[in-house]
């Protein structure tokens, strides 16, 4: 499988995009600088031939427009994209405090960017039978669960909840499956040290749904790493 992952450098991402290439899947990393950092250098070693850098900042549309005229013009589709980059600006900030910056850079980096990376890369994804858009999504985004808190954060994440439904409908006829995913409560830079999740593993059951190995009911479209509904 051919399969794009944005915010690869670290976190979620790089682990994923480790998962991915542990599969023999071939991986077109998304970094939002022009230089991967030095475990993803390492990573490319490591897998020679399964996994490319390519910068793509996810509020740049040019850049990611650049990724998708390369392919187009390497002959190359797309099996499956992983919306993976995010931001958690304004953690804990009441809403009487909240700065304008926050809300836009949420809004900017968690929808508008997944919603380009979208419109510039479902166009290559014409063949494969295992094709799927996963959007990282978070328990943060379910109405169910709303705590009073994290707004653009939280709203952003229900609005990229709002786009996988919309894009489920959209493509069903064409056979490609999408997905809003809460990866879990997991140990990265966003997540902290006190997260109880393994990144590794969230990343490896996230490429099981990948691969159609977990059981999810057709009519989901928010779930967890396992393939359970997550309540809306
Ligand atoms: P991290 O903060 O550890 O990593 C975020 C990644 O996103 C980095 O690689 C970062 O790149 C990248 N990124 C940020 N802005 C951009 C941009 N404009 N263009 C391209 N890449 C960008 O977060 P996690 O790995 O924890 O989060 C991954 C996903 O999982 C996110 O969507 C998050 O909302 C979601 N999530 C995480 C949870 C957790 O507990 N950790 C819980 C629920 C959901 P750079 O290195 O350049 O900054």
């Amino acid at each position: 499988m051919n399969i794009v992952i944005t915010g690869a450098n670290r976190g979620l991402g790089y682990e994923l995009t480790l998962a991915a290439a542990q599969r023999g899947h071939k991986v077109i990393a998304g970094i939002r600088s022009s230089q991967p950092g030095g475990k993803l250098l390492e990573l490319i070693d490591l897998f020679p031939g399964q996994i490319g850098a390519v910068q793509l900042d996810v509020c740049n549309e040019e850049t990611i427009a650049r990724l998708a005229e390369r392919l187009l013009a390497e002959r190359q589709t797309v099996d499956a994209v992983i919306n993976n980059a995010g931001i958690l600006l304004g953690r804990g900030v009441a809403i009487e405090e909240m700065p304008m910056e926050d809300i836009v850079g949420s809004f900017e980096i968690n929808l508008f960017g997944p919603m380009m990376v979208i419109k510039h890369l479902l166009p290559l994804m014409t063949d494969g039978a295992l094709r799927a858009v996963l959007n990282i999504s978070s328990e943060a985004g379910s109405l169910t669960h709303a705590y009073g808190g994290d707004y653009p954060y939280a709203i952003s994440k229900t609005a990229i909840n709002m786009l996988s439904k919309q894009l489920k409908e959209y493509v069903k006829e064409r056979g490609i499956r999408v997905y809003a995913i809460h990866p879990g409560w997991i140990k990265t830079d966003m997540g902290g040290e006190k997260a109880p999740g393994d990144p590794a593993e969230s990343a490896r059951s996230i490429i099981d749904i990948l691969e159609m190995k977990t059981e999810i009911d057709p009519e989901c479209f928010f779930i967890n790493v396992k393939g359970e509904p997550m309540p809306i």
